[in-house]
């Protein structure tokens, strides 16, 4: 029999299993403040279990976290990690630091379906969809590798993959990272970010979450959209602006739209002045993301002033936007450049 992996449930599963194996339920809150508090995976360590209990529950469960394989310091801060997940796959997440803010990047999928023309992670294609457990061991496999000192504060889901394309283990995940007993992070400090699907936005709607979202536009014609990505020809523009509109944001909070600027494709002012019509009436911020190239991208990075000059046009019109200068870039591990090998 497989052994279930501990990090795929929710304390409230944990309590069922402890019943199953006839123990109180209250053992459940000691295992999950072992594995999310103290960092301990390993069941034998879990001093406060009665032995016996120990022995039961490693004959149905373990603690499986992805591994650490590689990390990769950037000259700006940030760190890359790869995990190897238990068959051998790997996935990446991006630690980035920004004054007192520390974001861990996770990713939903090990490659990813979606085709977007402009990614290196969409050129690998789909290989598998994580687990929950594996989507949060990144979580926890990045904080064990920390100094006492340092915590992440913040998590994007903007790694391989498109999270609502793998929508019950990215739920799941979410329940877990604002659970106060496993993670305890605020739902304010998690963004989900999606490609555009209408349908897991509509979804993700109806659950009691609570998360930011962020959405990949990157053009403002269906035209222009469908060549740079696919998705477009099921759920068009205003299909998908239609679904933002009645997403329930975290209050005070501005959906984010992120657009890739890549030259003379989606970098005209006329398109940022459709960018700026497209989104009156929705609490917005823009990423502006200069393209990050990677080789046989076939697209490449506007010019300096064409990049400020698009962001003038959305400022002028009262929409909030930045430019993000990607970070991670010397390391391959900024936004659409994360690629693996996706087998060992
Ligand atoms: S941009 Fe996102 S959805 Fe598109 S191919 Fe890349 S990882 Fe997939």
């Amino acid at each position: 029999m497989s052994l279930t992996n501990l990090l795929d449930l929710l304390p409230a599963e944990i309590e069922s299993l402890m019943e199953s194996l006839g123990a109180p339920r209250y053992r459940a809150r000691q295992i999950v403040d072992w594995i999310y508090r103290k960092g301990v995976t390993d069941l034998d360590r879990m001093a406060n279990l009665p032995r016996e209990l120990r022995l039961a529950l490693a004959e149905r469960a373990c603690v499986d976290v992805p591994v650490v394989e590689r990390r990769t310091p950037s000259q700006d801060g940030s760190q890359k990690f790869v995990f190897r997940l238990g068959d051998g796959a790997r996935v990446q997440s991006v630690l980035m630091p920004d004054g007192d803010r520390l974001t861990l990047c996770v990713s939903t999928q090990v490659g990813c379906g979606f085709g977007c023309a402009f990614c290196l992670t969409g050129a690998m294609g789909l290989e598998r969809n994580l687990t929950t457990g594996e989507i949060t061991g990144q979580v926890l496999s990045a904080a064990r590798s920390m100094t006492t000192s340092e915590r992440i504060t913040h998590i994007v889901y903007m790694g391989m993959g498109e999270p609502l394309a793998n929508y019950q283990p990215t739920v799941r995940s979410l329940r877990l990272l604002t659970d106060p007993l496993a993670f305890g992070l605020s739902s304010r400090r998690i963004t989900v970010s999606t490609v555009g699907l209408v349908s897991g936005i509509e979804k993700l709607a109806r659950e009691d979450l609570r998360v930011n979202l962020a959405v990949s536009l990157h053009a403002t014609s269906n035209r222009t959209r469908s060549r740079l990505m696919p998705v477009n020809n099921g759920f068009p523009i205003e299909a998908l602006l239609a679904a933002c509109r009645r997403f329930p944001l975290p209050f005070r909070q501005r959906m984010t739209f992120e657009y890739v600027l890549l030259d003379g494709v989606n970098d005209s002012p006329e398109d940022a002045r459709e960018l700026a019509r497209l989104l009156r009436g929705i609490r917005a911020k823009i990423n502006l993301i200069p393209f990050n190239d990677w080789h046989g991208a076939g697209f490449s990075r506007p010019s300096l002033p064409r990049i400020l000059a698009f962001q003038q046009t959305l400022l002028e019109r009262g929409v909030t936007a930045t430019v993000r200068w990607s970070k991670g870039e010397d390391i391959g591990a900024a936004c659409g450049q994360l690629s693996e090998a996706v087998v060992a």
